[in-house]
């Protein structure tokens, strides 16, 4: 059984960006990048399942420009087996990503994708559903525990309020949730081991996907900043203030 494990280099989680002055978007000039969080947890996962015994092999892939190849490096140091990157320097939205992520599962005959839930700079939390639909398969997502049993997979998912336990029959696509696992510490010698895997580099173009963005940003803007807050005499002042100026109580 092989899986596919898409991962995304964004901003690092460390980093408080910046809108640009003009409001076209957030400045990632000289800004440290990293591979999604959600993403390192779908790695780990994949991982698992492989040193389980359930899975063959585990396949890392990367949508963007040249440096995603370092991105794969880490997906490779975590334990995944070999890596492509599919380069451009356009901008990919999660349609044209979920595009070449079908292609890619097709071309490699997986049975099983690992997505992040979510990437933390777009927020679009789109990509594992778009790909579930465009090739046809199930979608488990939002999971927190991962369990193959044969030609299916139960799924525990967070919802609100609870947990849920479904089955998948596969191939299927599974996006990850922050309590699934906890990835490992990336050591020394598997990052040396990892310089020695094989990265694939294909195009969009090879893959048949025109990746055109459909979406136009408008306008990026900061959080308004928080008012400075006041002291009050007595609980009296208190209550008053948040019946009367406030209007919560
Ligand atoms: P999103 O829909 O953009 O929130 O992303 C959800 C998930 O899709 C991420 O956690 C990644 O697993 C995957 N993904 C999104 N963009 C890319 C990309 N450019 N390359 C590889 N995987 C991606």
């Amino acid at each position: 059984m092989k899986v596919l494990v898409p991962v995304k280099r964004v901003v690092d989680y460390n980093v408080k960006v910046r809108v640009k002055s003009d409001q076209s978007g957030v400045d990632i000039a000289n800004v440290k990048m990293s591979m999604n969080p959600f993403d390192e947890i779908a790695v780990e996962e994949a991982t698992r399942l492989k040193e389980a015994g359930t899975v063959t092999e585990v396949i890392a892939v990367s949508c963007g420009v040249a440096q995603c190849q370092e991105t794969l490096r880490t997906a490779m140091a975590i334990g995944a087996d070999r890596a492509a990157l599919v380069q451009t320097d356009a901008e990919l939205q999660p349609l044209a990503v979920a595009k070449l992520l079908k292609a890619v599962a097709e071309k490699e005959q997986v049975n099983l994708v690992i997505l992040g839930k979510q990437a933390i700079d777009d927020d679009a939390n789109q990509t594992g559903q778009m790909l579930a639909a465009l090739l046809g398969w199930p979608q488990a997502t939002f999971a927190s525990k991962v369990v193959i049993e044969g030609e299916t997979a139960k799924v525990t998912r967070e919802v609100d309020g609870g947990l849920e336990t479904i089955s998948v029959k596969l191939p299927a696509i599974v996006t990850t949730d922050l309590r699934l696992n906890e990835p490992r510490y990336v050591t020394l010698p598997n990052i040396m081991k990892a310089k020695k895997k094989q990265l694939d580099t294909l195009t969009p173009e090879e893959l048949g996907v025109d990746v055109t963005p459909r979406i136009k940003t408008l306008k990026v803007s900061e959080p308004p900043s928080r008012k400075a807050g006041i002291k009050v005499a007595d609980v009296a002042a208190l209550v008053d203030k948040l019946k009367n100026e406030a209007k919560v109580i």
